[in-house]
């Protein structure tokens, strides 16, 4: 397994990391476990969560328990911000919040510290300044290594780089954003922005909740048991007739080389250099070693060329 840059810091992941959100809600604590150690022999060191996932922390608590042992071996990555309580007071990016949300994380995660704590998503009633400032102390007080942004524009990503550089704080080192074959738009401001300020890329949805694996045909139900499936109508939006057109032009694209449609929708974006790591969910063990397997194609840049055409909206 390729191991990267986490953006321009000297923290090396694994180009496929493991996106944690299924945890604690479709995956039990078992499922997490078979998934976590299915990850670990496959050389993936790096997992994505946050506190939210998993109704409200048992993403966090599942992984840290199938961690356990492991952990100075592992990267793992954490957020906070967005709402975990029902009258809406735990959410949000104010110093207030942070020094609480950290806590809770640390506690659900059985860890003295966070490898990357990510605001999980801009908060437009605390001044990005308050927000950096606590951050920047908990990196001083060793409860976090490194800081991440998430959903962030691309002013907003190059607001927070002025904001901490001015200030003397510890910075943004990576932004995790909505990417890949089916939805490109951050490439307009989001990727300039991560490459001027050296932020690393974390890709969301990099599989499109599974239809970029090829399970997914036009015309017919959702095979049974999929995310998709249990969606029911949101689902129609992702299986539309544009997706599918897109879909299958890439699964030609990619047959004709040799290769599935997943070894391309992973491998795509492991061949960009602005991708740190390619944070698939999974909901098997046999999942994981798939995608672990899938992005090892590095696309020529003829390759790249077609696929951005084939892909472009
Ligand atoms: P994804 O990676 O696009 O899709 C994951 C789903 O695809 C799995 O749940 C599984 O669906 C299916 N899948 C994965 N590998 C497969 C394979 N080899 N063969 C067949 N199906 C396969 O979406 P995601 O997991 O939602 O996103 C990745 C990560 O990004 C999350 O886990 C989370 O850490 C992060 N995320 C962040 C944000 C944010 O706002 N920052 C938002 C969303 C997600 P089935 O359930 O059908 O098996």
């Amino acid at each position: 397994m390729e191991l990267r840059k986490l953006g321009s810091t000297g923290l090396k992941v694994s180009v496929v990391g493991i996106g944690c959100n299924n945890f604690g809600g479709r995956c039990d604590e078992n499922l997490t476990k078979e998934i976590v150690y299915s990850a670990l022999d496959s050389g993936i060191n790096f997992f994505d969560t946050a506190d939210v996932y998993g109704h409200q922390g048992l993403s966090e608590e599942y992984l840290g328990k199938a961690v356990a042992g492991k952990r100075k071996d592992l990267v793992i990555a954490t957020k906070f911000g967005m709402q975990m309580d029902k009258d809406g007071r735990k959410k949000g990016g104010s110093r207030r919040y942070i020094i609480q949300a950290v806590e809770d994380s640390l506690k659900r995660l059985h860890t003295d510290y966070i490898d990357l704590y990510q605001q999980h998503f801009p908060d437009d009633e605390t001044q990005i300044e308050e927000t950096l400032c606590a951050l920047d102390d908990l990196v001083h007080q060793g409860k976090v290594r490194y800081l991440g942004c998430s959903n962030f524009s691309g002013w907003q990503i190059s607001d927070a780089d002025w904001t901490a550089r001015n200030r003397g704080l510890n910075r943004f080192i990576t932004a995790q954003n909505l990417y890949s074959l089916i939805d490109r738009s951050i490439e307009k401001e989001v990727i300039p922005a991560c490459q001027q300020y050296g932020l690393g890329l974390l890709p969301y949805f990099p599989l499109a909740s599974g239809l970029l694996t090829g399970k997914y045909i036009r015309g017919s139900e959702p095979p049974k048991g999929t995310r998709l499936a249990s969606w029911g109508e949101r689902a129609k939006s992702a299986l539309s007739d544009n997706n599918f057109d897109i879909v299958e032009k890439l699964t030609s694209f990619a047959a004709k080389k040799d290769h599935s449609l997943l070894d391309l929708a992973m491998s795509w974006l492991a061949s960009l250099p602005q991708i740190s790591s390619v944070i698939a969910g999974a909901t098997s063990k046999e999942q994981v070693q798939q995608n672990a397997a899938a992005a090892s194609w590095r696309l020529t840049d003829e390759d790249m060329n077609e696929v951005h055409i084939i892909s472009s909206p």
